[in-house]
């Protein structure tokens, strides 16, 4: 075989194909946060979606390449703000779309008493999700619940039982309240590395996903964050495909 068949052989089995993970924050909180998406907007976003032939596929879905469709893609939201189950939920069970949200275990109150906030980017406050409504997302059947850590620390700082803390118990945690196993996570301000990556694989996660940077395998996908204001050119950007070379990916 010639020498440059087979170079080219060998790029076309390594290289793959990344399937766009979409990223919101905040959809419909009313922040000055440039990631709160107003829901008018982030509705349009989906029609978007639909007009460019995609099929919004759950997380997991990634799991298994061949079985996707054409143009898959993924729909994530990190932090478990309040405004994900009032505003962004109601819009996507009308469009029957499949979503995850990933959240910091111990952000999570009980009921409305005991309702946390989380800071945003310039010290304003917005309220989180209550167990209730995560869990009638969940029923819906539409909803995965991943883990975001147990209190949102970069996990490459981490200490050894700081990440056992955060990816262990916040595993355990989701998975009780939840009566299922929780089995995709995501790296708190996207932070991981090799031994971030080793010790996930150890607590039984499937799936991780970075924000902006990823090494394209099961443990770190990349993800494109969604702000406000995207034009419908920069949202189609954001879903272009891109090849992954992984060879050339360096271990952030
Ligand atoms: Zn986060």
């Amino acid at each position: 075989m010639p020498r440059t068949l087979l170079i080219l052989l060998l790029l076309a089995t390594a290289c793959r194909r990344e399937v766009p993970v979409l990223l919101w924050h905040e959809v419909g909180c009313g922040t000055r946060d440039p990631r709160d998406v107003p829901a008018d907007e982030f509705d349009r976003e989906l029609s978007w979606l639909a007009d460019d032939g995609r099929t919004v596929v759950p997380a997991t879905a990634l799991l298994e390449p061949a079985k996707l469709p054409r143009k898959p893609v993924v729909v994530t939201f990190d932090d478990g703000a309040a405004c994900i189950y009032r505003a962004a939920f109601p819009i996507l069970r009308r469009r029957g779309l499949p979503f995850t949200v990933f959240l910091p275990a111990s952000w999570i109150g009980a009921d409305e008493a005991h309702r946390t906030t989380q800071p945003l980017g310039d010290g304003e406050q917005v309220p989180t999700m209550i167990w209730p409504e995560l869990l009638e997302m969940e029923k819906s059947g539409l909803c995965t619940v991943g883990a975001h850590g147990e209190t949102h620390l970069y996990l490459r700082r981490a200490s050894e039982a700081e990440l056992r803390r955060e990816l262990v118990d916040a595993k355990a945690e989701l998975s009780e309240r939840l009566g299922s196993p929780v089995t995709l996570l995501a790296y708190p301000f996207g932070s991981f590395n090799r031994a971030v990556i080793a010790e996930a694989r150890k607590a039984g996660y499937r799936e991780a996903f970075s924000v902006g940077v990823g090494l394209g395998g099961a443990f770190a996908y990349r993800r494109r964050s969604i702000h406000r204001g995207a034009d419908r050119a920069g949202f189609e950007e954001a879903l272009s495909d891109r090849w992954i070379w992984p060879l050339l990916n360096h271990d952030p």
